[in-house]
Parts: structure tokens; C-alpha cells; sequence
């Protein structure tokens, strides 16, 4: 049980992040939920997830794109035992035409935050003598798709600093991984779905199972929940001994 932690995890007023921040709270960690917007439900969601498990729920704004606002979400937290940097947006362009703003947001938010996420937090997990950090990578951050350069260029970043992190902490009983998650279904993603089956004029589940799930061979999406379920293994006296690696949800997506 991780009654007792502190997990903070970024980008969870949504999304895998949200899912994550459940399944850690499931399990008896304090949550630390953030975006960058400071709404009255972003602080709702976490007083549900109080109410439900029990756990001390916080919400904390934080803007992952400015390394400042990085740096002070662990310090406002106070203290930071699981870590795990979900933050993280997409823009789909070819290369020349890429807009520069969205390369350098895609690479602030996906990859520098976790820089300065980790170097905040690694102080805070050596004086306690224990720390979890997982990083949501994608299994573009073992592989590449045409249009998404930024993406693949900062998910990569993501997998080769956490194996960094990883070695610099291997001494200690602290551990650093990646999750790379294939297709996963969303908010975001279950949105597309009726537009997509316009487009191709097919039902649910053949759209889902020929156009949006091409390239993962399972046909199903990954959950929320299984992604929340992999971050709590990755903190469990099991993965003790696991760090440095990637840990793909993908449904056979990189065995291709
Ligand atoms: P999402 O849009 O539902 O969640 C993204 C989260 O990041 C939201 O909570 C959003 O508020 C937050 N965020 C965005 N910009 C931010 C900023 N500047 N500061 C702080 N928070 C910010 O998307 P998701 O699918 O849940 O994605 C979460 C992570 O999982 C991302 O890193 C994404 O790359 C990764 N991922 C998703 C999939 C998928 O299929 N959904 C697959 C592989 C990897």
C-alpha cells in the first residue's frame, strides 16, 4: 500500500493523468492533481477523490510549459514521493511546416517539464530515502509516425532522460521508469469517434478497430485505469529492482 506518499502528478485534471491520480489514490497515496488552469472544478475533482478513497487530495496550478511554474509545483506540494509527469500536448504537421510556437510548446510541456519536475523533486526523495518516478512517454518515444516530430522528438527525450535519472539514482533506493502507452482512450480520444465515424461512414466499433487502431494490434484501447494500475505497480516493493526502462501498455503496438 502506498499509504503515507505523496504522489504529484502533472497534467491530472483530465485524462490518463486523472485516471492515474485515481488508481495512486486507490491505493492510499496523498494525490497532488495540476494544469494550468485554476477552475473551481479542477479543485472539485480532487475534494471527489478525497471524499471516495479517503486520501488527502490537493489540486495545485502550474503552468508545465515554464520551468519556474515546474519547479514550484513540487515545492508548493511540500513534499514529493511518487512523481509522475503526465503533462503533455500534441500538434500534427509536416516538418516544414511545423509552427515553431507548437514545437516549443510540445517540447517545454512533454519534455522540459520532467527535467525540471525531477530536479526539484530528487532532493525531496533522498532526505526521505524512498521515490517513485514514472514518466508517461507514448510508444512514439520508442518509435516514430509521420507529422508528429515534435511528439516523437520529445517522448524520446522523455525515455533517454529517465534512463539517465535512473543511473544517477542507482544507488539509492529510488527508481525512475517510463510507461509508454499505445492508444489509449480518452476524453479526448472517445470525442473523435463520431466525427470519425462520419468521415468514413462505418459504426463504432469498425471505426475503431480499423481506422483508429491500425497500428495497435490488440484492436482494443488501453484505459485510464490500466495506465493508473501500471503506475502503481511501478511503486509496489515488486519493481524495486525496475528502473531505467520503458514498460509499453500498447497492446503489441512496438512488436510490430
Ligand atoms: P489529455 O489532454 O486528456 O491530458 C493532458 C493533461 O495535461 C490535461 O490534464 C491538461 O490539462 C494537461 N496540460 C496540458 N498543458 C499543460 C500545461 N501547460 N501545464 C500543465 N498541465 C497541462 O491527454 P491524455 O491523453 O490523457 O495525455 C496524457 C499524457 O499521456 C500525455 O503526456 C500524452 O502524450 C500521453 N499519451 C497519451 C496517449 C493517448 O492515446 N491518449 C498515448 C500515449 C501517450
Amino acid at each position: 500500500s502506498l499509504t503515507g506518499k505523496t504522489a504529484i502528478i502533472t497534467g491530472s485534471n483530465s485524462g490518463i493523468g486523472l485516471g492515474v491520480a485515481w488508481e495512486m489514490a486507490r491505493a492510499g497515496a496523498d494525490v497532488v492533481l495540476n494544469s494550468f488552469t485554476d477552475r473551481e472544478e479542477d479543485h472539485e475533482i480532487a475534494a471527489a477523490i478525497a471524499s471516495e478513497t479517503g486520501v488527502t487530495a490537493r489540486y495545485i496550478q502550474a503552468d508545465m510549459s515554464r520551468g519556474d511554474d515546474c519547479r514550484a509545483l513540487i515545492g508548493k506540494a511540500g513534499c514529493c514521493d511518487i512523481l509522475i509527469n503526465n503533462a503533455g500536448i500534441q500538434h500534427v504537421a509536416p516538418i516544414d511546416q511545423f509552427p515553431v510556437e507548437k514545437w516549443d510548446a510540445i517540447i517545454a510541456i512533454n519534455m522540459n517539464s520532467v527535467f525540471h519536475t525531477m530536479a526539484a523533486a530528487l532532493p525531496m526523495m533522498r532526505e526521505a530515502g524512498w521515490g517513485r518516478i514514472v514518466n508517461i512517454a507514448s510508444a512514439h518515444g520508442l518509435t516514430a509516425s509521420p507529422f508528429k516530430a515534435a511528439y516523437v522528438a520529445a517522448k524520446h527525450g522523455v525515455v533517454g532522460m529517465t534512463k539517465t535519472v535512473a543511473l544517477e539514482t542507482a544507488e539509492q533506493p529510488i527508481t525512475c521508469n517510463a510507461i509508454c502507452p499505445g492508444y489509449v482512450l480518452t476524453p479526448l480520444v472517445e470525442a473523435q469517434i463520431p466525427d470519425t465515424m462520419e468521415k468514413y461512414n462505418m459504426g463504432r466499433e469498425e471505426v475503431i478497430k480499423k481506422v483508429m487502431l491500425e497500428r495497435q494490434p490488440s484492436r482494443e484501447f488501453a484505459t485510464v485505469e490500466q495506465l493508473g494500475g501500471t503506475a502503481v505497480f511501478l511503486c509496489s516493493d515488486a519493481a524495486a529492482q525496475i528502473t531505467g526502462t520503458t514498460l509499453s501498455v500498447d497492446g503489441g503496438w512496438t512488436a510490430l
